[in-house]
């Protein structure tokens, strides 16, 4: 991990088939028109500004009131970085797979690499970049070659749209519109393992906003596609102090009515404190990782 292979999905639906959840029919996406799912507002909200704490919605009052541009700080453009290279190794992976006929794994960690090599090259990035981008890049060059070894182990005349869908069982940045449960109209998921099977990707510790915004993906997933998404997972992703190495740990969740219902407050609130005239004043206590630390409290 991060990257899955076919075996990592399997192991999931494993563990999500021992993980029963019930779920109120109200609360599935695909009643967005009644409430409590029906958005009180029309300012749309983006996912990703639920998974920041901000208990007076001040956030939502400066991005969508006041047009104030946020100063987000080192950790999160690092994470955005994250995110980049994640769907890059991803991508360039599918394409390698679908631009050349390969006999083994071996051809495809080789190739991956010297894209790499390619890429940074003509990037002028940062040293603690280039080593979080070498970490991450081997690692979805072997995690593929080896997924690569074993599907051709299965069989060799496998159609190059099934053998991809085999060595790479995920689709980064899979584009959603949230607009009828009061979202942004181009939100996207980090990873869809088709048919349902949401996954995040977080440099950040471990919070309950996190899982409050991945409740608005799947809730946003069910009410473009009628389907149920009862569970999704996050990666934490964990970068030593010098970036050459990373952990990662998984987390599969219940999206649960209670994981709903807090989507609905915070959405709720968020969307008030972007309609109305009022500065809503400061918390007790900022999400540390909050964008607009830099406007509210001088970057502290
Ligand atoms: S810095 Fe504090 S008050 Fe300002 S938006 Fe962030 S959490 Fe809200």
């Amino acid at each position: 991990m991060p990257f899955y292979s076919y075996d990592d999905v399997l192991r999931i639906s494993k563990l999500i088939q021992e993980m029963p959840c019930e779920i109120s029919e109200e609360l599935r996406g695909w009643n967005w028109h009644n409430p409590p799912l029906l958005p009180a507002y029309t300012t749309q909200i983006n996912v990703s500004d639920l998974s920041f704490s901000c208990q007076t919605g001040r956030l939502a009052f400066l991005r969508y009131k006041m047009k104030v541009k946020e100063q987000g700080d080192e950790r999160l453009h690092f994470g955005s970085f994250i995110h980049k290279v994640i769907s890059m190794a991803t991508s360039t992976a599918k394409s390698l797979l679908y631009s050349s006929t390969m006999q083994n794994g071996g051809e495809l960690y080789e190739k991956m690499t010297k894209r790499m090599e390619d890429i940074l090259s003509v990037r002028g990035l940062p040293e603690s970049y280039i080593k979080a981008f070498k970490a991450l890049w081997n690692r979805a060059a072997l995690t593929y070659a080896s997924s690569l070894d074993k599907v051709l182990e299965l069989s060799k005349y496998l159609s190059i749209d099934g053998l991809v869908s085999r060595v790479v069982p995920w689709i980064c940045e899979f584009p959603l519109d949230g607009r009828l449960l009061g979202l942004n109209r181009a939100v996207r998921i980090d990873a869809l393992v088709p048919p349902t099977l949401i996954i995040e990707f977080k440099t950040r510790r471990p919070n309950r906003n996190v899982e409050v915004a991945l409740a608005a993906y799947a809730l946003i997933f069910e009410c473009s596609y009628r389907i149920p998404v009862n569970h999704a997972v996050i990666l934490y992703i964990e970068f030593a102090p010098d970036a050459s190495s990373f952990k990662t740990y998984e987390k599969v969740l219940r999206i649960d009515d209670s994981l709903r219902l807090e989507f609905v407050e915070k959405r709720d609130l968020y969307a008030s404190k972007a309609y109305l005239d009022v500065d809503p004043g400061l918390p007790a206590d900022c999400d540390p990782y909050c964008p607009y630390l830099g406007v509210c409290r001088d970057g502290r």
